[in-house]
């Protein structure tokens, strides 16, 4: 697999979504039936149907063993790929961030770093503008 070339189509098949507070980097391409980005890769001469969030981070970190981890979206968003927003850890703590997303807080994660949620301020003034 070509670092550079899974890096410009993970680029190129994505934008910046401002609308939501977080700036979130969002796949464009195909989805899989939980919502999340996916696309085909060619590893080992064989071509798979990975997960672009996880691609993204496998390729941003490189060498990094992330087998058994969760890539867990801090900021909820399935589609986004951007490597800030995207946690590599346990099952059981990308399952506590359900939680949060739920409460629409954080509620912490012991070790590892807190949800992403738009600041509230940014959020005030972006309902502001429509009235
Ligand atoms: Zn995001
Ligand atoms: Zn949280």
């Amino acid at each position: 697999m070509d670092i550079d070339s899974v890096w410009e189509r993970l680029h190129k098949k994505s934008e910046l979504n401002v609308g939501v507070g977080l700036e979130c980097r969002e796949w464009l391409g195909g989805v899989n039936k939980d919502g999340y980005g996916v696309l085909k890769v060619k590893i080992n001469d064989q071509y798979k149907v990975v997960s672009a969030h996880r691609l993204a981070y496998w390729v941003f970190i490189g060498h990094c063993d992330t087998v058994g981890y969760d890539a867990s979206h801090l900021c909820h968003n399935k589609k986004c790929i951007r490597i800030d927003h995207i946690s590599m850890e346990p099952t059981h703590i990308n399952q506590s961030r359900k939680h949060c997303s739920n409460e629409g807080r954080c509620f912490t994660h012991h070790g590892y770093l807190d949800c992403l949620f738009p600041c509230k301020s940014v959020f005030i003034i972006y309902t502001n503008m429509h009235y």
